[in-house]
């Protein structure tokens, strides 16, 4: 069951790659595993699925600790308060939602304490939604000048969960505005900046296509959840 839903979001994959030209090691699929529990994610690490993200501190935690027998790449996918980055510093390879200076200062003070260098991704409000958490474009480079001067925190690159459209080629103009701006700060600031992480179930087609280089798929692999 587990092996082949991750087959059919692999082929899915492999498919929007070859139209976009990309190679489909340039996409990495990553598990949004909240609200699932450990044994699944177990069932999908051994068809070959490694990489996980969680948005809650708490589950985050408890699957860590039941998992920790595998070799799991563990991102943070959700909001996050501060005061919870002690908790998360030294288990998750990359934070994707990094949007704010309170939650920059504390991330660096914990990684600077553990001598780590925290990959971090920035997100931001592509939809300039309310609801949603996420730099807004127009600050984004006074921010990203201010994430240069952590030298425990390096940014990686960006990060959207654009408004929701139920057809997906309504969301492509909010994926390439992530883009442009990435590529933006590259040429500005002249630094590489690898990743971009976009695209979700019901949308990671129109991602790819226009570079998306993490997809967070929940729902197509996991089901529905409560
Ligand atoms: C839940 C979640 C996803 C996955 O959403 P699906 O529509 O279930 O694929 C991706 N990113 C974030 C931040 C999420 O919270």
């Amino acid at each position: 069951m587990a092996c082949e839903r991750l087959k059919e979001v692999e082929e899915r994959i492999r498919l929007a790659c070859e139209r976009a030209g990309r190679k489909r090691e340039e996409v990495l699929l990553l598990g949004a595993s909240k609200g699932v529990p450990p044994e699944r994610l177990r069932e999908f690490f051994n068809c070959g699925l490694s990489t996980f993200g969680e948005n809650r501190v708490q589950e985050f935690l408890k699957k860590w600790e039941s998992l920790r027998d595998l070799p799991i790449n563990w991102h943070f996918i959700g909001r996050l308060q501060s005061n919870k980055v002690k908790y998360i510093i030294d288990k998750v390879n990359l934070i994707h939602s990094l949007d704010r200076d309170s939650l920059l200062e504390e991330i660096e003070r914990r990684a600077k304490a553990i001598g780590k260098v925290q990959g971090v991704l920035i997100e931001v409000n592509v939809g300039g939604e309310e609801t949603k958490g996420g730099v807004e474009p127009k600050e984004l480079k006074a921010f990203f000048e201010r994430c240069l001067k952590a030298e425990n925190i390096k940014v990686l690159g960006l990060m959207c969960i654009p408004p929701y459209r139920e057809n997906p080629q309504e969301v492509r103009p909010y994926f390439s505005l992530l883009r442009r701006l990435k590529e933006e700060l590259e040429g500005e600031f002249g630094v590489p900046l690898p990743h971009l992480s976009m695209g979700m179930s019901h949308d990671f087609e129109v991602a790819i296509e226009e570079g998306a280089t993490i997809v967070r798929i929940g729902t197509l692999l996991f089901g529905e959840r409560p």
